[in-house]
């Protein structure tokens, strides 16, 4: 239980409703589209405690202003260009903003996401930057019925995990987020450190 850390999706629900979860003692929410996590974000600033706001949905150029003044994590960078924004556009006041690399662990050429064989170099890069710290990798594996095949597909995002961590030898880097409503038991056998569920906590959307 201390290794793996609950991200509720709160995407398509409302304020209301995050407050809602947040009174069960969850602090830690993911949104996907940029505009609807900011006006959440602002909506709930004055909750205490602090709510902390994950953006786990693609992020193009020009919306990094916004991922970089509201948010406190981005899980989707796949570019060292949206990273250097996001650098160059953290504001002073607010403490660096932590990062995942998406790796397209079991996709072909057109799925969103850093290739195996690129991500230790963009890990590189990434972690020069002087307004972000590399916390770790994020995975949205395609669908898959069967709980092995899960685990394999998991596993391997663990053993790139593994290698960036040896490679890189930074202290911060203990991220693994990997894991959604439908195969969050598989990304947890497989070494997951943040799973990011959202039916399974709110219901369907
Ligand atoms: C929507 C979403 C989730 C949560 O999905 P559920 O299947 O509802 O748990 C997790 N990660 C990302 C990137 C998402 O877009």
């Amino acid at each position: 239980a201390d290794r793996v850390h609950l991200l509720a999706v709160s995407k398509t629900f409302s304020a209301g409703d995050v407050l809602a979860v947040a009174a069960c003692g969850q602090r830690d929410f993911g949104e996907n589209y940029i505009q609807e996590g900011v006006d959440k974000i602002t909506a709930l600033a004055a909750h205490t405690p602090r709510l902390v706001w994950h953006c786990i949905g693609p992020i193009q150029s020009n919306k990094t202003k916004l991922v970089a003044e509201h948010f406190d994590w981005a899980h989707t960078v796949d570019r060292l260009k949206i990273a250097q924004r996001l650098s160059e556009q953290r504001p002073a006041h607010l403490p660096p903003l932590n990062i995942c690399l998406q790796v397209n662990i079991d996709g072909g050429p057109t799925k969103a996401g850093v290739s195996p064989t690129d991500a230790l170099a963009l890990a590189q890069a990434v972690s020069a930057l002087p307004r972000l710290v590399l916390r770790g990798l994020m995975t949205i594996p395609d669908p898959l019925e069967n709980f092995d095949a899960q685990v394999a597909v998991h596993l391997q995002a663990k053993q790139l995990f593994d290698d960036l961590h040896a490679a890189l030898a930074l202290p911060q880097f203990d991220t693994l987020s990997m894991g959604m409503s439908a195969d969050l038991e598989a990304a947890v056998q497989a070494g997951s450190t943040l799973v990011r569920v959202g039916t399974a906590v709110f219901g369907k959307r």
